[in-house]
Order: structure tokens, then C-alpha cells, then sequence
């Protein structure tokens, strides 16, 4: 009982993010679940649905199990309920998000995120261009096959780290996001880290650099450095699809990618402050 209620709660935290403010008396997603216990860790690029899972049973719902990289658990989320199954009821309410008329209007699907619901290193980027939209899948195509090189070029894979943009839903005409729309989407992204909880975050490119550490500051005068956000690590970086049109600031991004990389081992040897697992990541749950 006491993990329904902690459920129930979740689940009205997450529709209140998206403007629900009524509910029926309907109870079959509490009964869904209590159905359904497993705590599986990757949202898998894949097999990830376009539409809402109809099954948190992890095997028909886009997601699948990978217990490869325990990690985090002494943070903030419940270890019964899990950080896998919190970014599945988040998703649920993203998919039904309506905040931003223009966009749910026009969008083919939500664009969630994907990865490891345990990952050590989170990328944030803008918002989803076309093809994204059309897969509902983050960084795809070009621009997305650069960033799996980036990913790659420090011994990780796509499955391994958790990849998402500010935005979920796509801009018309890929134009810049409306601030209405970043104060509006937000939640759902200090939702995520709050639940992955990551060791690094890597912003990518100007817009998500500017948004996530509240600054206009350029991405030039940003980068080659680690910020602190609420206590986890942030590098910004220039944007594959920028890198693809100017190749010659592909070695700025190795200079990025190699302080990630040696950011992530300091961490992970570290036993005495490893930040992102010991001190859990705050950010308030409410816009
Ligand atoms: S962009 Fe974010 S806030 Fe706006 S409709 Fe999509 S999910 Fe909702």
C-alpha cells in the first residue's frame, strides 16, 4: 500500500507538470502499476515506441532491461520504484502534453529522450528537427550520427548515456523555441535529470547551454570549462549539426570531449565524493 500511495503521488506530481489539474476516479493506472515491479534501466533507441506504452511490463512498452551499470543508489528516487519506471510515467505525461498549443498541434510525436536511465553522462540538446519528429527519437540522422562518433570517441555507446533536448516537441519549421515554450517544457527536463541523476552533463550547442545555466552568454566563451549545476559538472559544447557545417571546430569538441571523459573517471575512482551518486541532485519539482 505504502508504494501505491507513492505512486498515486508521483503520478499527480507528473500530471500537474503537463496542466492536468482534473482527474477521474479511474484507478487503472495504479492497478497497472502494481501489475508491473520490474525495474528495467535502458529506454531503448530502437524498440523506443512513438506513441504512449501501453505495457510497463518492459518487454512490449520500448523498453528493455540492462542492469549493466548499477549506479545511484543512494539518490532521491525510490529503489522500488526506480529510475526507469519514473522516466516511463514522465514519458506518459509528456505524450499527452498539450502546454504549447502550436506545437502539440503540430507535432507527429513527443520526442522524450532515450538511453540508460542510470547514465553516468546525460547530453541536452535543443529541440527535434524533422526526422525526429517523424521517429520520435533524439539526434537522428546526421547530425545524430556525429554525436554516436562523439559518444563513441570516449569508449561509451548511445545505450549508455541518456540523450534528450530541451524541448520535446518539434518548433514548426525547426524555428527557435519561443521562451513561453522553454518555461513550459523545463519540467520535464529538470524531471529528468533529477531522476538520472548524472555524474556529467554535456549541453550542446548555444541554446541549451544558455537555458540549462540561465545565461546569454555565447557558446564560445562557454565551452572548455566545466560549470556547476546544482553540484553536477556541465560542459557545453558546440551542436553536431553546427560541427557539420563548420568541421574545422570538430578539434574544440575533442578538447570538450576529452575533460568530459576525464571528468567521468575522476568520478567514478573517486570513493570519497562522487559527485552525482553521494550528493543527489536538487532542482524542485515544480516549475
Ligand atoms: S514542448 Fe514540452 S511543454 Fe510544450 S507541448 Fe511539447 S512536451 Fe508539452
Amino acid at each position: 500500500m505504502h508504494e501505491s500511495i507513492k505512486f498515486l503521488k508521483q503520478q499527480l506530481e507528473t500530471l500537474k507538470l503537463s496542466g492536468v489539474d482534473y482527474i477521474s476516479k479511474n484507478t487503472s493506472s495504479l492497478r497497472h502499476h502494481e501489475e508491473s515491479q520490474r525495474d528495467d534501466v535502458v529506454i531503448s533507441e530502437t524498440e523506443i515506441a512513438s506513441v504512449p506504452p501501453k505495457s510497463a511490463d518492459g518487454s512490449a512498452d520500448g523498453f528493455v532491461a540492462d542492469a549493466s551499470l548499477p549506479r545511484n543508489d543512494n539518490v532521491t528516487y525510490s529503489k522500488t520504484f526506480g529510475p526507469k519506471k519514473e522516466l516511463l510515467s514522465l514519458r506518459e505525461t509528456a505524450f499527452l502534453c498539450k502546454k504549447c498549443e502550436e506545437l502539440a498541434a503540430k507535432r507527429t510525436t513527443v520526442v522524450f529522450g532515450a538511453g540508460n536511465a542510470r547514465a553516468k553522462l546525460m547530453f541536452v540538446g535543443e529541440a527535434p528537427g524533422h526526422d525526429e519528429d517523424l521517429q520520435g527519437l533524439p539526434f537522428v540522422g546526421k547530425a545524430g550520427q556525429l554525436l554516436t562518433k562523439i559518444i563513441e570517441s570516449i569508449n561509451l555507446s548511445r545505450n549508455e548515456v541518456f540523450i534528450c533536448n530541451v524541448l520535446k516537441c518539434r518548433p514548426p519549421g525547426n524555428r527557435n523555441p519561443n521562451p513561453d515554450e522553454i518555461i513550459n517544457c523545463e519540467p520535464y527536463l529538470k524531471k529528468q535529470i533529477e531522476i538520472i541523476n548524472p555524474d556529467v552533463i554535456c549541453a550542446l550547442g548555444t541554446f541549451a547551454a544558455q537555458v540549462l545555466l540561465k545565461t546569454g552568454q555565447s557558446i564560445s566563451s562557454l565551452r572548455g570549462k566545466f560549470h556547476d549545476l546544482n553540484g553536477v559538472p556541465l560542459m557545453c559544447t558546440f551542436h553536431p549539426a553546427y560541427l557539420l557545417r563548420n568541421p574545422e571546430e570538430k578539434r574544440k569538441v575533442w578538447e570538450d570531449t576529452k575533460m568530459i571523459r576525464s571528468k567521468l573517471q575522476e568520478l567514478s575512482s573517486s570513493q570519497t565524493n562522487p559527485v552525482g551518486t553521494n550528493t543527489p541532485f536538487k532542482w524542485g519539482l515544480t516549475p
